[in-house]
């Protein structure tokens, strides 16, 4: 479901940044299926799709025109942490410390230390190749990606 009652695009006007763009709706996906449903839709009504996890971005990139596409309500699971494969697999709308918080259990982190990482997500620190004050140590973000699953613009799934 699109809402596009006037609060709802009004609070997602704006993100962390100066920039204020009104979309024409916003959609609050809870599968995969919701994600690859709202593509669909996009390309056969001709509107475009903004992802949004935590909207700290310092430059607009979730800010829009289309339909924003907040990942932070729902999608935000870790679905495995791999002790012995030292991976873990998670939902995008995962907040960076509360993996860490799960992962210390196991002696393991996710280095990339963003200034904001009680509160940015893995799908936004991905979208950005986040990272932080010890990027010499910890790489970024791409460096410690193993595989993203992603659905392209005609709807199919894809793992690259
Ligand atoms: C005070 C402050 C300090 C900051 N310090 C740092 C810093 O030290 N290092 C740093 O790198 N950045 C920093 N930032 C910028 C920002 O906080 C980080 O880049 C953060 O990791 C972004 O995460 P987010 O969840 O807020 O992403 P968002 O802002 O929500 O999204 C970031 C990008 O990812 C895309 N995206 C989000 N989810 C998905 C998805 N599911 N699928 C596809 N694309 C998606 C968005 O469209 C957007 O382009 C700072 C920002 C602030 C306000």
């Amino acid at each position: 479901m699109i809402k596009t009652d006037s609060l709802t695009r009004r609070l997602y006007a704006t993100d962390a940044s100066l920039y204020e763009e009104f979309p024409s709706g916003v959609a609050f996906p809870e599968t995969v299926d919701d994600i690859r449903a709202l593509v669909t839709q996009s390309a056969e009504k001709n509107f475009s799709i903004t992802a949004r996890s935590a909207g700290t971005s310092l430059a607009g990139q979730t800010t829009g025109d289309g339909v924003i596409m907040d990942v932070s309500r729902h999608m935000t699971s870790i679905i495995e942490i791999n002790t012995a494969g030292r991976f873990a697999r998670v939902q995008p709308g995962v907040i960076r410390d509360t993996l860490n918080r799960e992962a210390a259990k196991s002696g393991l982190q996710f280095g990339p230390d963003t200034a904001t990482t009680n509160r940015c997500m893995l799908g936004g620190m991905i979208g950005n190749n986040s990272c932080g004050s010890f990027s010499i140590k910890h790489k970024t973000t791409r460096e410690h990606i193993l595989e993203v699953d992603t659905i392209l613009s005609d709807g199919s799934q894809c793992g690259v």
